[in-house]
Formats: C-alpha cells, sequence, structure tokens
C-alpha cells in the first residue's frame, strides 16, 4: 500500500492535465531541471536537464548526455481524462436550485459520475497591472454532485438509460439566486469579478485513490488511464542514468478529444524540442534526422484487462490480466504503432530485465481507441511501440487496475532510458 499511495497522491494533486504538468514540474525542478521558453533561444551547452511546457497543460522534458548522442529515447504518456468542462455563463438556474452548465470533454462512462462528491479544478486568466496572467484553481471541498433520478420516476433505468448532457447532467451547486459560482472563483482565487477575463474550468471526481482485493492485489482511483502512465514514466526518466541517448519524457494534452490541438500528440511540439535540442547544439539537418533514424518512442497509455463479466469482449487469447505486467499493444490497422521490430525491441528489454509482458489486441470484430503512438509519428517519424498498463472500467470516473502493473513500467522505463 505504502508504494502505490505515492501513485494515488500523484493522481489526487492532478484533477486537471494543468495541475499533472504542475505535479510533473515540481519533481523535475527538485532535480535540478530548468525551464526552457518556447519564446526564448535555448543554450543548451551548460544546462542539460530542462523541460519546456505548452499551454500549461503538456510538458516536455530531456536529458542531454555527457557523451556523444546516439539519438533520442522518447516516453510520452497523456495528461488529460474525460472529464466535465464548465460552459461560459455557467448557472443554470431552477426555482432557487443552481445548477453548473456543463458538457463532455471526452467519452467517459456518464452514469459513474452520479451520486458522488465533485468539485472544480482549472485555470482563471486575469488581468494584473495591464497584463493578462494566470492562476490554478482547485477547490479542496465538495462542492456538487449530480443526483440521480429516484428510480420511482425513472422504473426503467435498469434496463438501459440514455444520458442527454444538457438535461441530465448540470451538477447541483447551490440553492440561491445567480452570482454565487463568480463570487466563489473570486473568493477561491483572490481576484475581483472585473480582474477575471476567462477560464478553462472542469468538474472532477474527488474519489481520492484505494486499494482492495483479499491481499490489496487491486488498485482504483480516477484518472488511472492515463495519469497511472505519466507516473510511472516520470518516475523511470527520474530513475535512469545517463547513457548515449537524450531522454525524453512528452507528456501531452487532449488525448482524449483527438490530439489535434496545438499542444498535442498531433501538434508540433515534440518535433519542435527535439529540434531546438539540436540546434542549440550546433547540429545540422542532416545530423538532426540521422538521431531520429536511431531514436525510438515508447508511447504509454492504458490497456483493456480482460473483463470477468464480459470477457467475450476480448480477443480470446491476447487479454491482459491485472498484475500479469506491462501491455504490448497491436493492431492490424495500425491504431497502435507496435510492429515487430518495435515489439521485438521491448521485448529486449523486457526479457534483460527479467519483467512480464502481455500482448493486447482487440477481438477482431470490436473497433479498439487509438492513442498518441500514431498521431506522434505522424510528425517525428521514429520506430514506435504502444505500451500500458491492464485496467478496468476505463473511461468511469473511478477506475481500476492491478496494484503492482505501474512498479514494472517504472522499471521497464528505467531500463529503455538507461539505468
Ligand atoms: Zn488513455
Amino acid at each position: 500500500m505504502a508504494k502505490v499511495q505515492k501513485l494515488f497522491d500523484f493522481i489526487d494533486a492532478s484533477p486537471t492535465a494543468f495541475h499533472a504538468v504542475e505535479s510533473v514540474r515540481k519533481e523535475l525542478e527538485k532535480k535540478a531541471f530548468s525551464e526552457f521558453s518556447e519564446g526564448d533561444t535555448w543554450r543548451l551547452s551548460k544546462a542539460r536537464k530542462g523541460y519546456v511546457v505548452r499551454n500549461s497543460s503538456s510538458l516536455i522534458a530531456f536529458a542531454i548526455p555527457e557523451k556523444k548522442i546516439k539519438g533520442f529515447r522518447i516516453y510520452s504518456a497523456h495528461t488529460d481524462s474525460p472529464v466535465f468542462r464548465v460552459k461560459e455563463n455557467p448557472e443554470l438556474t431552477f426555482g432557487e436550485y443552481i445548477r453548473i452548465n456543463v458538457e463532455k470533454y471526452g467519452g467517459m462512462i456518464v452514469s459513474s459520475w452520479f451520486d458522488r462528491p465533485l468539485s472544480l479544478a482549472g485555470r482563471v486568466l486575469f488581468e494584473k497591472g495591464g497584463k493578462i496572467e494566470e492562476k490554478l484553481v482547485n477547490i479542496d471541498r465538495n462542492l456538487f454532485v449530480i443526483p440521480n433520478v429516484a428510480i420511482h420516476m425513472n422504473s426503467d433505468i435498469n434496463n438501459g438509460y440514455k444520458y442527454q448532457v444538457q438535461k441530465d447532467v448540470p451538477p447541483l451547486f447551490a440553492k440561491g439566486k445567480k452570482g454565487v459560482f463568480g463570487k466563489l472563483i473570486s473568493e477561491e482565487t483572490g481576484l475581483k469579478a472585473d480582474e477575471i477575463l476567462a477560464s478553462d474550468l472542469f468538474v472532477y471526481p474527488r474519489q481520492k485513490g484505494f486499494t482492495f482485493g483479499a491481499k490489496d492485489e487491486f488498485a482504483a482511483s480516477p484518472r488511472l488511464d492515463d495519469l497511472a502512465c505519466v507516473y510511472a514514466g516520470l518516475k523511470g526518466f527520474l530513475d535512469s542514468k545517463d547513457s548515449e541517448y537524450v531522454r525524453v519524457l512528452a507528456l501531452f494534452d487532449n488525448e482524449e478529444v483527438g490530439s489535434g490541438t496545438k499542444q498535442g500528440a498531433g501538434s508540433t511540439f515534440l518535433e519542435d524540442v527535439l529540434f531546438r535540442i539540436c540546434e542549440s547544439l550546433s547540429y545540422s539537418r542532416t545530423e538532426y534526422l540521422k538521431l531520429l533514424h536511431e531514436s525510438f518512442a515508447l508511447s504509454a497509455d492504458n490497456a483493456h484487462g480482460v473483463h470477468p463479466a464480459m470477457s467475450e469482449k476480448a480477443d480470446p487469447v491476447n487479454r491482459p490480466e491485472l498484475n500479469g505486467g506491462v501491455v504490448l499493444k497491436f493492431n492490424g490497422n495500425q491504431k497502435y504503432a507496435t510492429d515487430a521490430v518495435s515489439a521485438a525491441f521491448v521485448r529486449k528489454i523486457a526479457k534483460d530485465e527479467g519483467l512480464k509482458l502481455q500482448d493486447y489486441a482487440n477481438n477482431s470484430d470490436i473497433p479498439g481507441g487509438s492513442t498518441l503512438g500514431n498521431i506522434s509519428t505522424g510528425h517525428v517519424s521514429i520506430r514506435t511501440a504502444d505500451i500500458g498498463l491492464a485496467q478496468l472500467a476505463m473511461h468511469s470516473s473511478c477506475e481500476t487496475m492491478g496494484s503492482k502493473d505501474y512498479e514494472d513500467l517504472i522499471k521497464l522505463a528505467c531500463a529503455y532510458f538507461g539505468k
């Protein structure tokens, strides 16, 4: 329990992608990584451990070797999870009830958000001395509940119910007259209402991570997809030692909505950072491309474990179990970037480390999801394998995984980077 508690603490401190980046930033700063801005000229001859943040929600950290550089070793994961986003003009009133006007961000299991404590987190943009500044906000108390309708009034609910987000989901927030929400944000941020210009705010589940099972073999928490892979990658990255490769930890926002934003895996963020590292070391474009040829990327995002209640949805044999080891993901249509070349590379590392791996493929009649790997290779074309941790209840407000698998992922990531 003690070990997995650190993962739970990380997730608990990271209710949104902005906070996840902040959590990672704190760990990097402790290890003397310096921040580089995309708006500056970089001089990497002295500071060889750095990180770059884009949109406060994506982060790329890098460690440049002392020796001659052979290539890049990249590990990517995503900072966002399915969540309800607060719309502009957020108060909906019915009599004296005030509910919060929300819309979906990503594809969540809507029913899992009902009848549980929720709160609010995100960022607020405000004016100070003629400048626009940004502040994170995370309200650390129970603020909302989305109450179910009694079964007496919705007697068919157990036969399947089609949720209408606009009608059913707005969380119950207050009783009174309009203006309570704005006042709360002012109080929480210490800003006057007329100083606040804009915000990106999200409703998140207050549930803290916990272990369960006869031997505490399971771990449940919100946002395991994909903060468990973010955390394992960060630990492996920080535990690793100087090698012949530039070690790169690339954490992207917006995977849950297709990665097509300026800070998503479909953007030029990774390509820009890799190129600027080379440029600041006075490498030519040809030398940069030669390095890419020798590079590798691990794209880490959670995988579906076989569910005991619906095993027919899984492939008959490529069906990962919880606590069965890190999962290597394959897909015929290349939604996962793994191929024989990249699978062989990962399997060799696992073999050398004595780590078990499991294979995942979709049931051939069921389309699966996609992830970062094949989107990222559109910009930085290098050998890539998709990996992840087996989990149940993906995109529920509280997901379940094995309490041990993430430790294997830390070891695998560390060995991959160099130890
Ligand atoms: Zn994911």
